[in-house]
């Protein structure tokens, strides 16, 4: 049986203080407290997995190891059918300007337009089913661990639209709907997301009756 948190104590593994905040107002209902890995100074390990689940376990233990605490990481990113899957776990990596642009930082249009390019290769006919992922973490001190994996299927829609969101919001458009995830009102977006699904797969194993 998994093993369950069960109240105290929690390191977010994210220097992120959005995510820290969105995570901590989903767990507080259940007794959770929530810390912060960038907070508590532990240094970022390097996510050296080829799928969601290594890179989310490589943060968790990390965070539960030098903290002495149990630990939460995720790990999310976009998966195209006719790419074999990418970019995947390199969702992040393909938006980011090479130094000879001239600029650091990432670039999500360029990102997008990557994959657009990527698909127009194929043909009109190229598959553009694709799928958000999430991968939710659990990492004990002693080394035991639960993972939780939340997907939202959709189609890769080309140009980008919508301003709401983030990432590549502007290009998916969840199935059964005709807008993009950037054009859904932000609730409902959280409601049918990878995130969502994959923190009620948690909620429900940890803190179910
Ligand atoms: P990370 O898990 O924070 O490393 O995020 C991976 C990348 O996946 C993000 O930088 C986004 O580009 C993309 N991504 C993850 N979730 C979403 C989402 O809900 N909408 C749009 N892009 C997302």
């Amino acid at each position: 049986m998994t093993r369950r948190l069960g109240g105290g104590r929690l390191v977010i593994a994210t220097h992120n203080a959005g995510k820290l905040k969105e995570i901590g107002a989903l767990l507080a209902p259940y007794g959770i407290d929530c810390l912060s890995a960038g907070a508590l100074g532990l240094p970022e390990p390097a996510e050296t997995g080829t799928t969601f689940v290594e890179n989310a376990l490589i943060k968790a233990h990390a965070a539960a190891k030098a903290s002495q605490i149990p630990a939460l990481a995720d790990d999310s990113g976009l998966s195209v059918a006719a790419l074999d899957g990418r970019p995947g776990v390199y969702t992040a990596d393909w938006a980011e300007r090479q130094w000879f642009e001239g600029a650091a930082g990432r670039d999500w249009y360029m990102a997008m337009g990557k994959v657009e390019g990527l698909l127009s290769e194929i043909g009109p006919d190229a598959d553009r089913a694709c799928w958000f992922s999430c991968t939710l973490a659990i990492a004990w001190p002693d080394g035991e661990e639960a993972v939780y994996e939340g997907r939202v299927d959709g189609t890769y829609s080309w140009p980008p639209r919508g301003t709401m969101g983030f990432g590549y919001d502007p290009v998916f458009v969840p199935e059964g709907r005709d807008v993009t995830f950037a054009q859904l009102d932000p609730e409902e977006k959280h409601r049918i997301s990878h995130r969502a699904d994959a923190f009620a797969k948690l909620v429900a194993e940890q803190f179910g009756s």
